[in-house]
């Protein structure tokens, strides 16, 4: 037997694949040029991060001039929004997301309001949908930009974007359309001429690459002013000097996770599918939050009444399980998750939620741990408060 914990938090970061670190090392030793050198070391640093950017673009189906290279998901998502809007000020100043997105987004649209922008936050269903009309009737003349995330980091709902991008490209070609794609590039198929959009986030760290590396798709034509002002790096989109081995790191890591997706995603969707059922079947008061089907392979998310999620969490770990409560961000706070309130949850379900998201090196083992020792667990939680079912 293994005495390390098993790992159930793949939703809030990926173990880096050994293949991934391999790939990576010479680059972190002896490869040290900048790429804007224009001696040997330099060019040899600068040819890397052109076949880094070769490959996910083709992996993800757009040309190398598209892709932005960031520090990650959230500056992904800072740039895309603020990028825009500053960009497209003079025609109007609206912007459309969801009342579910990444607080890498929610807060930006805060900011920007601040800043005399307008946002509509769309609610959504009861399983997390945003309806494609919906969005299309938030149009407003001074509509500048739609941001809705392509599935969400808590309950694994994924959105209908290709149906959203239509139903607002055919009232209004001109808006345009950001997807935070950082929960599906790597684990779903993701290819921006499907989809449409303008513009995507993806993050490394999400898919077994390192951590604080992560870009920006941006369709050809698409104005951005750049948030990072400095040596005009990523075509003057993103100064400052490329992360060579982590770029060449996000291009092994995914190139490796689009290989094995087929088998992956059937794999993860089993795990998943019979731990939803062995959960839901062993544990009175308990739901699954999200959609029942159209959800990330990976992802189960529960609610317990009566339990508090934080509390839950340290018993999970004190029993050797590292699990989440809703998004790593939001952890350590009794607030209860935005999203499952978004999704009609009452406050009593809504503190009592489990995030249990699974990957590459998760067994069948693991699972059946879970389901061993949850019930259990929550039932002594429970009679410690004196609730009963
Ligand atoms: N967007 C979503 C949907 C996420 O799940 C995350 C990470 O949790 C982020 C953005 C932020 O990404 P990063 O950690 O790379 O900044």
């Amino acid at each position: 037997m293994n005495d390390k914990p098993v790992y159930l938090d793949y939703a809030a970061t990926t173990p880096l694949d050994p293949r991934v670190l391999e790939a990576m090392m010479p680059y972190l030793t002896e490869k040290f040029g900048n790429p804007n050198s224009i001696h040997t070391y330099g060019r040899e640093a600068r040819r890397a991060v052109d076949e880094a950017r070769e490959k996910i673009s083709q992996l993800l189906n757009c040309q190398p001039s598209e892709i932005v290279f960031t520090s990650g998901g959230t500056e992904s998502d800072n740039l895309a929004l603020r990028g825009v809007v500053e960009a497209y000020r003079q025609k109007g100043n609206h912007i459309i997301t969801t009342a579910i997105e990444h607080h890498a987004v929610l807060h930006t649209c805060k900011a920007l309001e601040e800043k005399g922008f307008e946002v509509t936050y769309l609610p959504v269903d009861e399983h997390g949908l945003v309806y494609p009309e919906q969005v299309a009737e938030a149009i407003r003349e001074k509509t500048i930009l739609v941001s809705v995330m392509h599935a969400n980091n808590e309950i694994g709902t994924i959105e209908p974007i290709e149906d959203i991008v239509k139903a607002v490209k055919e009232r209004r070609p001109d808006i345009l359309i950001h997807t935070d794609a950082v929960q599906t590039v790597g684990h779903i198929p993701v290819d921006v001429q499907k989809l449409g959009v303008d513009l995507l986030s993806f993050s490394a760290h999400k898919f077994y690459g390192p951590k604080g590396i992560g870009g920006l798709f941006v369709r050809r034509g698409v104005k951005l002013v750049p948030q990072i002002t400095g040596g005009g790096q990523e075509r003057n989109r993103r100064s400052g000097t490329e992360n060579v081995a982590s770029i060449l790191g996000a291009a092994k890591a995914l190139e490796i996770s689009i290989e094995e997706m087929p088998k992956e995603m059937t794999r993860l969707q089993k795990l998943r599918d019979d731990l939803i059922a062995e959960v839901l079947k062993r544990i009175p008061d308990s739901r699954l939050n999200g959609h029942p089907s159209q959800r990330l392979p990976h992802n189960a998310n529960f609610s317990f009444r009566g339990i508090e999620g934080e509390t839950l969490l340290l018993q999970l770990d004190m029993n050797g399980i590292a699990a989440s409560s809703g998004s790593a961000c939001s952890s350590g706070s009794l607030e209860p998750s935005h999203v499952l309130l978004a999704l009609g949850l009452s406050y009593e379900w809504a503190i009592g939620s489990l995030r249990l998201t699974m990957g590459r090196f998760t067994t069948y083992e693991d699972i059946l741990k879970v389901i061993e020792l949850l019930p259990s667990i929550v039932e002594k939680l429970r009679a410690l408060t004196g609730f009963t079912v």
